[in-house]
């Protein structure tokens, strides 16, 4: 069977790389390179954690993913835990902990005064509780995505340098028509712009930053050997130590205004710092005069809901549509790339399927999922 995978982001690349694996012969379609930085997957670095509020498949998705990640390249995870910082109980993260307790995934609940003593370089005195997942961490995302094409094509894959087009029920390359007994489009932010309209594939991409402060100089507090990956989910702020010597991450995360990923300009605002440095004052009060050292803008491909989009495409003979990482796919890409070269290639997928149709392209409603789609920038404290 021969598959054409259009798209070399975290997606793609691990889609296309589990197809050939199962005995398919692939051509993997990339218009800029696999992890350029204009794509999705093209920073430096994505968290993966397990908690996930209630649900239980991203949890499960997210450590056979991890175990996958680690198979293909250990030295891309950073041990860094991840931090949850809590305001409530019945929230986000008491729903973590019953689920991770559930799953028995590794987790620690660490009260106010635990807090303040394990992290003195946070100041948590507004904070009522916290979650700690030991087993969590971050990815080196662009060198992670490079990595696996370069499996991918080492084990007997084609990768292809080109630009697709979907027309009339038709595929393109450059122009030329390419043929394929499946195809998979896997185009992170440029799914509405190489489908058109689809029934169900409602997404909206709007413009993400990220800043990376640098840290006080001989100062190693904020850095990954001493400080975890933290998200304060009720403040729409999250963010990593600094790796490899980039700065302490702050990703103020609320939508920004839609963009179309080929044509945005990739400046960071005066807003989203100055949101930051005031959100840094209040909780990472060291960093606050801090300078930037570097940032990165990004896009986000947003489903109503935030579940993913795994379906087949509704009038595209042998297409299937895989997308919508609404914030957070990065970390589960092997096990999507696992699910969907088994439903493509109509193996049992069973094990690996929700118990819902959340990924079925289909109208969908706000509510599950991640927070990441609901924020306004005032909603930030
Ligand atoms: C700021 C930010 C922070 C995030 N943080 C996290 C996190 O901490 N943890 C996490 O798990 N996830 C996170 N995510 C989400 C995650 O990064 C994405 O969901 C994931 O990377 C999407 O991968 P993708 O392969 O679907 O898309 P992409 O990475 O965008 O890949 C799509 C690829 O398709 C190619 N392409 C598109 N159209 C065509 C065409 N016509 N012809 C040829 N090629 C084409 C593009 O060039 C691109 O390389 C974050 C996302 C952003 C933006």
């Amino acid at each position: 069977m021969h598959v054409v995978v259009i798209g070399a982001g975290a997606f793609g690349v691990w889609t296309a790389l589990w197809l050939l694996r199962r005995g398919a012969s692939v051509t993997l379609v990339e218009q800029y390179g696999p992890g350029n930085s204009l794509s999705s997957s093209g920073d430096e670095s994505r968290v993966t954690r397990s908690a996930h509020g209630p649900d239980d498949l991203y949890p499960l998705w997210q450590r056979r993913s991890l175990a996958q990640w680690l198979e293909l390249a250990p030295d891309l995870f950073v041990p860094t835990g991840v931090l949850w910082l809590a305001h409530q109980d019945g929230g986000f993260e008491a729903q973590s902990v019953e689920t991770l307790s559930r799953l028995g995934i590794a987790h620690e609940r660490l009260d106010a005064d635990a807090l303040r003593a394990r992290y003195p370089q946070i100041s948590t005195d507004d904070v009522a509780w916290g979650l700690y997942e030991p087993e969590a961490g971050v990815l080196l995302a662009r060198r992670a995505v490079a990595v696996t094409a370069r499996a991918f094509a080492d084990e007997g894959g084609s990768l292809r340098i080109g630009l697709a087009k979907v027309e009339d029920g038709t595929a393109f390359v450059d122009g030329e028509p390419i043929e394929a007994d499946a195809f998979v489009f896997a185009a992170g932010p440029w799914l509405p712009k190489l489908l058109g309209a689809v029934p169900g594939l409602e997404m909206s991409v709007p413009q993400q930053e990220i800043i990376y402060f640098a840290t006080p100089p001989g100062d190693p507090r904020f850095d990954a050997s001493h400080h975890p990956t933290w998200v304060e989910y009720d403040a729409a702020f999250y963010g990593l130590p600094s790796i490899e010597g980039r700065g302490f991450k702050v990703a103020p995360d609320w939508p920004g205004p839609m963009v179309d990923p080929d044509c945005q300009e990739r400046r960071i605002s005066d807003e989203r710092v100055e949101a930051s440095r005031a959100y840094l004052r209040r909780r990472f009060p060291a960093l606050a005069d801090q300078p930037v050292a570097e940032g990165r803008v990004c896009q986000y491909e947003l489903t109503v809901d935030t579940h993913f989009i795994i379906d087949r495409h509704p009038a595209f003979a042998g297409g299937w549509v895989v997308g919508g990482g609404s914030g957070h796919g990065f970390k589960h890409a092997p096990v999507v790339g696992e699910y969907v070269s088994a439903l493509v290639l109509g193996r049992d997928a069973s094990e690996l399927a929700p118990p819902d149709d959340r990924f079925a392209l289909r109208p969908r409603t706000a509510g599950l999922g991640m927070r990441t789609a609901g924020f306004a920038p005032d909603a930030a404290r």
